[in-house]
């Protein structure tokens, strides 16, 4: 009988000290990513984003980490943007 009563107390001490662990501290169990802390908005990274494909090497990314060019075409840095202003018919090529 009173191993029964200490089996309960025990119990109940867990399912308090689990629920206690998981209220208490979120940084323990989920570490939120970096980046989301850091700068950028919450809202902005959340939603679906446009993506672009580089006018001069088809890279894709997100239009708002893309370079945009003066005739409007998006770009994946500001050395792929240069070099295509400077030589709009070279591409690096894929294989083909
Ligand atoms: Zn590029």
């Amino acid at each position: 009988m009173l191993l029964k009563w200490i089996g309960v107390i025990l119990l109940v001490a867990v399912v308090w000290w689990l629920l206690r662990r998981s209220s208490g501290q979120p940084t323990a169990q989920a570490p939120a990513p970096p980046q989301a802390l850091r700068g950028q908005p919450a809202a902005r990274r959340s939603g679906p984003q446009t993506i672009v494909a580089c006018t001069h090497c088809d890279l894709h990314l997100p239009v708002d980490e893309a370079f945009m060019g003066p005739d409007g075409r998006p770009y994946c840095s500001e050395a792929h943007r240069i070099a295509h202003l400077s030589d709009p018919g070279r591409r690096p090529s894929r294989g083909a």
